[in-house]
């Protein structure tokens, strides 16, 4: 019961309209100690209900003095990685804040500059932005930052993962007089998250609420494996045709694979939408809400396009390749079985994604069902022998090589470093006796 809060009437109003009933665990373990005013770190994923475990404290901190105040800029700034999740974000607050007289701005690149500047000039209560839009109008003067009381940085890790450390920095030095930082990650993160954690966090309560094994509970997890991306373009078409589902997303990790796959469907006369950071602002606005409406069940697109999307009844997700990191799939999984909702994720497995596949399952400590489809089974079945630690045996890696991947993973966490992933032992087992994978709980970052 969302009564159990110290929550302003009128924001359990609010709830009682959206008939949200019963509180999920990240508002359970969330509203309490922020309604106190503590500094909260918080690991949980999109999906189980951090925007209103974050929302409905900082609204019942605005309601509570908006009238005794007199304030002459911006209260409460909400930064987040992209403009789909702040847009999603402005929606969250327009809905709790709909018997309010409280206002939000939305700030984020691919909007009109000018526009936006006037919209700062009327002082919304709470910002909602992204970190490089936001910069560019500190630097040009259209707003200052002294004035907020609560920072909430949601999806912190996926901004460092995107190259705001800085940025945010910077963000976070210029509202000096806060009062409260709320801090939201879908991982545990790394070393730069923890820096920045020590930097902008005082005395923080953290809660963990994003166990990677509770992906498993409502949604079932499969691969299947194919010889090349043209065979995989069929594994899409037949499961499309074949599979049962409201919503579908097919991951393909480039933009170039996103618009092959889109054009092959659209040949078969499938109606699909495509989701990609090359589109400019307005189509890919249009794609989400014609997708979100069901003017299409199929969404194809990459994942930093798709970040942070809300989708409901979306309970397929098809990964055409393996995404790069653990922390990429539990994002694209976390779509799919929401509110306890029974979802299906599948992974297209070629030889270049056996590997990748391994580390992920060992990052999630699970091993995924191994599915065949009848009529359109492929040569390649994984490979002949795998090590102990499921990985493709027999495959020397050059030494430079290595020295070439360790350069290129640093930019992003790969789930082959992750902390969590247990050290290959040598010996070889063949793929029907893979040893059973180690439930070793992630090191605690
Ligand atoms: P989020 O994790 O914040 O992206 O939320 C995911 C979805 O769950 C959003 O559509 C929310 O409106 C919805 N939601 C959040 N909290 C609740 C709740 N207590 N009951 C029902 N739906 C909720």
């Amino acid at each position: 019961m969302f009564s159990q809060f110290a929550l302003h009437e009128r924001l359990l109003k609010a709830v009682a309209e959206l008939n949200f009933t019963e509180p999920t665990p990240v508002q359970v373990a969330a509203i309490p100690p922020a309604l106190e005013g503590r500094d909260l770190r918080v690991t949980a994923q999109t999906g189980s209900g951090k925007t209103a475990a974050f929302l409905l404290p900082l609204l019942n901190r605005l309601l509570g003095d908006a009238n005794s105040k007199k304030r002459t800029d911006v209260r409460s700034l909400i930064l987040l990685p992209t403009r789909e999740l702040a847009q999603q974000t402005l929606k969250e607050v327009e809905r709790f804040s709909q018997f309010t007289f409280i206002k939000a701005g939305l700030v984020t690149g691919g909007e009109d500059f000018k526009e936006q500047a006037a919209l700062l000039r009327k002082q919304p209560d709470i910002l909602i932005a992204t970190p490089g839009r936001l910069l560019e109008h500190l630097n040009a003067g259209s707003l200052s930052l002294k004035e907020v009381e609560v920072l909430v940085l949601d999806e912190a890790d996926r901004m460092l993962d995107m190259g705001f450390a800085e940025d945010i920095e910077r963000i976070t030095s210029e509202c000096a007089n806060r009062q409260q930082t709320l801090l939201f990650s879908a991982t545990g993160g790394g070393k730069v998250l923890r820096e920045m954690i020590a930097k902008v966090l005082r005395e923080p309560t953290h809660l963990k609420l994003n166990s990677v094994d509770q992906l498993s509970e409502t949604t079932v997890q499969q691969i299947i494996t194919a010889d090349d991306p043209v065979h995989k373009e069929r594994l899409v078409q037949w499961l499309l045709s074949n599979e049962t589902y409201r919503k579908a997303i097919v991951f393909c990790n480039t933009r170039t694979q996103v618009d092959r796959l889109y054009g092959h469907l659209v040949a078969l006369d499938y109606k699909a939408f495509v989701l990609h950071s090359d589109k400019d602002q307005k189509d890919r606005k249009q794609a989400i809400d014609r997708f979100r409406q069901g003017g299409s069940k199929v969404l194809v697109a990459t994942d930093v396009a798709a970040r942070g999307l809300d989708i409901e009844d979306l309970d397929l997700v098809i990964n055409f390749d393996m995404p790069r990191s653990g922390d990429e799939y539990v994002h694209r999984i976390g779509r799919t079985g929401r509110a306890g909702a029974d979802g299906l994720a599948i992974s297209l497995i070629c030889h270049n994604d056996w590997n990748l596949m391994s580390s992920v399952e060992r990052y999630l400590k699970q091993r995924f069902e191994r599915r065949v489809i009848k009529e359109l089974k492929g040569s390649y079945q994984g490979p002949k022998n795998v090590k102990a630690s499921g990985k493709a045996a027999g495959v020397k890696k050059k030494k430079s090589d290595k020295k070439d991947g360790a350069k290129k993973s640093a930019a992003k966490p790969s789930a082959k470093r992750r902390p969590s992933a247990p050290k290959a032992p040598s010996a070889l087992v063949s793929q029907d006796g893979m040893a059973p994978l180690k439930r070793k709980k992630p090191a605690a970052e």
